[in-house]
């Protein structure tokens, strides 16, 4: 048999032309050209790639893409939302140190304020961060970080993120902000005095629900070497084939989100005129009681999630579920399409339903994250849901 027929690795087709697209680069390890190239590549001295958990292409590509759109100098994509907030709650406090968070952050972030980190040694507090006040009662001199979402999952209270700021600034503690829900479009939290800000990529920036991912961005370097750090060491990393599908979604992620904000302010106030609607919760509407906060900290824009309370109990969720086949009914947010999320049974399962209630969060609530759907086709698909289902 000659040599020929045994397949050894391919080498790649010389081309004086490039791909217009960023080639996937589903390596797992980069082969360097001798060990002094590996050592000047260590030192920093030349770039290139090792092992893919320590940093690959695809991954550098999409961050540099969401360091521009966050204003941030040199942010890391992680492989999942959870996991850039867990490289922040591992790579600033210590054992010892105390952190505070929004009582209304993400489920999973709550859970890793309640349990992981006292586990830890790192004591927490839970606070309303609608009000500045009850942030600065809480502060402790062994606080080290605050970490807030921008808008509250899912009853949409906003928070004043430049009054929150200033107060960390002044007590010279890291403000982390989830920006999940308004994007770098609605709000920058590098440019508003923020330490910190993040994302589950998962959502709106890819967009598509086909990739998860995280994205996480400190204005200082030393602090941003310590996440780094901490992605590299704890595993935190991303697959690079959802760095190549969120850097595709990224790219409409402007379009995307300017078409579903403007269906998102139209279908509040169809909600708000619908019958069997009890209350519509949507910051760009006056009646939102963050109204003023969200137009001043989101530059006037009310943002793609509109929630809304529907008569009658868990009954009527279901029949309106029933009733709008053509929307997922999926906990996720931010895809192309529409989805239709009910936190009682969901997000908020874990909570007693006298908690939830306590935070307005009956069986008749509901979550949507508006999509890029035609306006009217959506509106009308969903009012007619809401009729049906308060008629059964
Ligand atoms: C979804 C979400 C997360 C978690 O992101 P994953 O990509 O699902 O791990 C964190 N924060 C907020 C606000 C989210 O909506």
């Amino acid at each position: 048999m000659s040599d020929d027929t045994h397949l050894r690795r391919a080498s790649w087709p010389p081309s004086l032309s490039r791909p217009v697209a960023s080639p996937l680069h589903q390596s797992v390890v980069y082969a360097s050209p001798d060990p002094d190239a590996l050592d000047a590549h260590y030192r920093g001295q030349e770039p290139g790639y090792t092992y893919s958990r320590e940093g690959h292409p695809n991954a550098t590509v999409l961050a540099g893409l969401i360091d521009r759109l966050e204003g941030a100098p040199g942010g890391a994509i992680t492989g999942s939302g959870m996991a850039a907030i867990t490289a922040v709650l591992l790579g600033v406090p210590r054992s010892g140190d105390h952190v505070i968070g929004a009582d209304q952050l993400y489920g999973r972030s709550l859970r890793l304020m309640t349990e992981d980190l006292p586990r830890l040694g790192i004591d927490t507090s839970l606070v309303d961060t609608t009000k500045v006040e009850n942030l600065a009662r809480a502060m402790r001199p062994e606080t080290k970080l605050i970490l807030v979402e921008t808008l509250s999952n899912p009853t949409l209270r906003v928070a004043d993120l430049q009054a929150i700021a200033a107060l960390a600034r002044d007590r010279g503690i890291l403000l982390a902000v989830d920006n999940t829900f308004t994007t770098p479009r609605g709000f920058r939290p590098l440019a508003s005095g923020a330490d910190i800000t993040l994302h589950s990529v998962t959502k709106l920036l890819a967009g598509h629900a086909d990739a998860m991912l995280g994205y996480v961005a400190a204005r200082d370097p030393e602090v941003q070497a310590r996440l780094d750090t901490v992605i590299a060491t704890f595993g935190l990393t991303p697959s690079p084939f959802d760095c190549w599908l969120a850097e595709r979604g990224l790219y409409s992620f402007d379009l995307r989100y300017r078409r579903a904000c403007e269906t998102a302010a139209r279908l509040a106030d169809a909600l708000a005129g619908t019958r069997g609607v009890k209350r519509v919760i949507y910051p760009g509407r006056p009646d939102h009681p963050d109204h003023a906060t969200a137009m001043t900290v989101f530059a006037g824009q009310g943002g793609n999630m509109v929630s809304f309370l529907l008569d009658g109990g868990r009954a009527a969720a279901n029949a309106l579920t029933r009733a709008a086949p053509g929307l997922a009914f999926a906990p996720t947010l931010g895809d192309i399409a529409t989805t239709l999320s009910h936190p009682p049974s969901s997000s908020h399962r874990a909570m007693s339903p006298e908690a939830r209630q306590a935070i307005g969060i009956t069986e008749g609530f509901f979550r949507v994250s508006v999509g890029v759907e035609e306006a009217e086709a959506l509106i009308g698909e969903l009012t007619g849901a809401i009729r049906a289902a308060v008629r059964t």
